[in-house]
């Protein structure tokens, strides 16, 4: 399929790109940690406040039921986005919180002494504190679902740990934030889902980059986060499929999540209300719902071709530069590059750039035993959008090739 976007006039979509960092034209190869918002997405929120405020579910009046429509209109378009049901959605402030309220109302009433959580070694530690927590309480042991050194789930291992009758939860990322690694992760639900085990998948570096299906994925929760997404920050979701939201308790107590409150009790508003206690972040979901029109007018597969370009490009080039090792070479992988050059610690790298206009972060990227894995402290890493240019690539390679010699 050929490429006929207009990339250029699309990156004019995003205010931000334009501005100079350090007297040097900003390059920004750091959208896996947060996306920059195109003009709709700002302006959305802008109109909102300006025009739309009030708080939502709660008012009768006509701002009420605007700023309620606005927000229930999200919701929809995100469900639409990812093949479900916009009733078996929760809105929440992203990732983080998403697993934390299936760690806490789905596995903690149901892990007992001896159970089985599986993460895999590549999880961010989003999708595996929360689990070593509720394993604590409750006496479950944690396991790491082993990789390869290119970067893969070791299926083999998988297959053995999932069949060992021990196991209640898997979590796994459906594409990991350090190496790039797309799992096939409708493979593995469907294989967990023999066994009984319930599929937790992270899909906060997925939906950013590709098309994502979560009905043909076959797993039990689903969750993400908005702001890699071109959206707001503080914006997320978690689908679960509809037996899971009716067997789970409330997370949250508090206004909106209610039927009826009296001291002797309270009757539950259904899902996924039941799961929203308190105000959400309104604008910043109305916002979210205009990142998916903006995505979605672009076409996922349109931004995964010209991420797929991008991320070849920046294989090669790196590539060819002595002393430098990239971390993750999966076969199927998003425009993520982790790598190191002989010689240099990340972060002196990553300052260096930083003089060059370059946005690249360095770190453990909230993955440490990935990083105990490959036997590193840390880790560069860039991370490229859709409205990246392959000269930005060149201009990033040629600059960590003169980092590399004042650092020798
Ligand atoms: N999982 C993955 C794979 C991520 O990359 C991130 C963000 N770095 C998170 C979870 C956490 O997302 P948030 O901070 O938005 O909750």
């Amino acid at each position: 399929m050929s490429d006929s976007r207009d990339w250029a006039a699309i990156r004019g979509d995003f205010p931000l790109l334009s501005r100079q960092v350090h007297g040097k034209p900003l390059v920004y190869l750091d959208s896996a940690n947060t996306s920059q918002k195109p003009r709709s997405v700002i302006e959305t929120v802008d109109e909102f406040y300006r025009l739309h405020n009030a708080n939502v579910s709660r008012a009768v009046h006509q701002l009420g039921s605007e700023a309620t429509d606005a927000y229930e209109n999200s919701r929809r378009k995100l469900a639409a986005l990812i093949n479900v049901q916009a009733d078996d959605l929760v809105l929440c402030s992203g990732t983080t919180f998403a697993i934390n309220l299936v760690a806490y109302s789905w596995a903690l009433p149901r892990l007992n002494p001896g159970d089985v959580i599986l993460a895999s070694r590549m999880e961010h530690h989003a999708n595996l504190v929360p689990w070593q927590i509720v394993a604590g309480l409750r006496g479950a042991e944690m396991r790491a679902v082993e990789i390869t050194p290119e970067g893969e789930v070791d299926r083999d291992a998988l297959t053995r740990q999932l069949a060992s009758g021990k196991v209640k939860l898997l979590a796994l990322t459906h594409v990991s934030n350090v190496l790039g690694t797309v799992n096939p992760v409708r493979e593995i639900c469907r294989e967990a889902r023999k066994h009984g085990v319930v599929t937790v998948i992270d899909g906060s570096q997925a939906l950013p980059h590709r098309a994502v299906d979560v009905a043909a994925i076959g797993c039990d929760f689903y969750a993400f986060t908005g702001h890699k997404m071109c959206g707001p920050t503080g914006t997320g979701g978690l689908w679960a499929r509809r037996e899971c939201w009716r067997e789970m308790p409330p997370f949250l107590g508090g206004g909106e999540m209610i039927r009826e409150v009296r001291f002797e009790g309270t009757v539950f508003n259904d899902p996924p209300h039941k799961f929203e206690a308190g105000t959400p972040n309104i604008a910043g979901f109305v916002g979210l719902g205009a990142a998916v029109d903006y995505l979605q007018a672009l076409g996922m597969d349109a931004i995964e071709q010209r991420e797929q370009a991008l991320l070849a490009h920046a294989h090669s080039v790196l590539g060819a530069i002595p002393g430098l090792r990239i971390f993750g070479t999966a076969s199927e992988k998003a425009a993520v590059v982790s790598f190191l050059v002989e010689g240099a610690h990340a972060h002196d790298l990553a300052t260096l750039l930083d003089l060059e206009g370059i946005a690249v972060r360095s770190g453990h990227h909230c993955a440490h035993p990935l990083m105990q894995f490959y036997g590193v402290a840390a880790t560069c890493r860039a991370s490229f959008a859709f409205w990246n240019t392959f000269e930005e690539i060149d201009f990033f390679a040629r600059s960590i090739e003169k980092v590399r010699k004042l650092l020798a």
